[in-house]
């Protein structure tokens, strides 16, 4: 037996610096914790890094995405078509709109959106399509955009896994009318927690920030400056999505990290492609040629009929070595709200139910160290039983007495 790690590897831990908390002592020290100066700093360096138009920073991805469907003009009795392979805020902010979402396949190489799958969903009542990045890869969003046009709908993008993504020369979040980002702990960087969107449209920009502080009137938020107290209208029911300039502080800094970081992730990416080759499970596609992957997640496929291993077992026996690990994702239609609420079953989105079922997400920070992946390595081998001498068939007989042999039987 190999010894354990001293300490658990925490799955998604973020990479902090000095200047982070510097910046955020700053602000404390300042007295304006609350939307001020650095979160329209931090707009202003986003919407240049993405080379966009506007930007509205927010307080969650999911707030960017339900905005932006409200701006969209989205709401009762229309549709909205995404992925069953997500993240429930993608759905979540569709459903509290009004609409309904309806889901289309994925392909099963790239994981992303199907354009034949969506199509075959366009009804008279599809107003919009919320494409979703998965684990960095763009959508094929020449096809999603042509079905887009020719339907007339909105495309809100949901870039929260796709910050650095790029699609033949362009920036994910500035190809379709919206784009969604989010700055949550373990994304590629974070604000703890926090959101942007991205839009060509001054107006919906006008609207979109409107909206996010309880719909009152233009820079309502110097409404306590020190230049003195001003009056302010409520233009709409808003909603209390805003900023803080104490999570803008993190960004600013975060932002200045994210290319070194991710050159990191790209070499981690082909360390681990290279050290899984032999073993029995599904290695993430290659990047499409074009493209700039924003190697957000590496994720691997565990087949049962392959390894002899459920799923379920591998994350706990990966545990056991105390390494952290995801799911990304279980697909949608497995929990028991959208079962109730749409009737949706999991067997009708065949691929994004295999994957839901077969996934794991691997420590993939650019914190890690070379002794790490060695362990994450070690790990995997661990949980596929291939340190074990005996066959996996007499383990599960019961002959082994083993922890993973156990999992497997407790597993079912
Ligand atoms: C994280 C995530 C979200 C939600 O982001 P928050 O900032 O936590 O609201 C939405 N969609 C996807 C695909 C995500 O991974």
């Amino acid at each position: 037996m190999t010894k354990k790690r001293e300490s658990f590897l925490v799955f998604g831990a973020p990479t902090l610096g000095a200047a982070e908390v510097r910046e955020v002592v700053h602000s404390l020290k300042s007295g304006w914790l609350g939307t001020g100066p650095k979160v329209t700093r931090f707009e202003e360096d986003f919407k240049a890094y993405k080379k966009a138009n506007h930007a509205i920073a927010l307080n969650s991805c999911t707030a960017a995405l339900h905005l932006s469907l409200l701006a969209a003009g989205v709401g009762p009795g229309d549709e909205v078509i995404t992925t069953p392979l997500t993240f429930c805020a993608t759905i979540n902010a569709i459903v509290h709109t009004g609409a309904t979402p309806v889901l289309a396949d994925v392909d099963p190489q790239t994981m992303n959106l199907d354009p034949a799958q969506v199509a075959a969903k366009i009804t008279p009542r599809t107003r919009a399509l919320v494409p979703v990045h998965f684990a960095g890869r763009p959508c094929p969003m020449e096809e999603l955009l042509c079905l887009a046009r020719t339907h007339h709908l909105t495309v809100i993008e949901d870039c929260a896994h796709a910050l650095e993504t790029e699609y033949r020369g362009r920036k994910a979040g500035t190809l379709g009318d919206f784009g969604c980002f989010s700055f949550y702990a373990t994304k590629n960087m974070t604000t703890g927690e926090g959101g942007m969107i991205l839009t060509p449209d001054a107006e919906a920009a006008a609207r979109l920030r409107r909206l996010g502080l309880h719909g009152l009137s233009k820079d309502a938020w110097k409404r306590f400056a020190d230049e003195g107290y001003q009056h302010y209208q409520v233009l709409e029911a808003g909603f209390k999505y805003n900023m803080m300039d104490l999570q803008a502080a993190i960004g600013l800094h975060q932002l200045q990290r994210i290319e070194r970081h991710w050159e990191r992730r790209q070499q981690l990416w082909q360390r681990y492609m290279e050290m899984l080759s032999s073993l029995p499970i599904g290695l993430p596609a290659s990047p499409e040629p074009e493209t700039r992957h924003a190697y957000h997640l590496f994720t691997v496929l565990i087949e049962e009929a392959r390894t002899g291993v459920s799923r379920d077992a591998f994350l706990a026996a990966m545990g056991e070595r105390r390494i952290g690990v995801g799911v990304h994702y279980l697909s949608v239609p497995e929990h028991v709200f959208y079962q109730q609420t749409f009737g949706w079953r999991p067997e009708d989105y065949p691929q994004a139910q295999r994957i839901g079922r077969q996934t794991v997400s691997l420590p993939f920070s650019p914190r890690l160290t070379d002794q790490d992946i060695a362990d994450v390595l070690e790990a995997v081998r661990y949980s596929l039983g291939l340190r074990f001498p005996r066959s996996l068939k007499t383990l599960q007989r019961g002959a082994g007495v083993s922890t993973r042999a156990r999992l497997k039987i407790s597993q079912g």
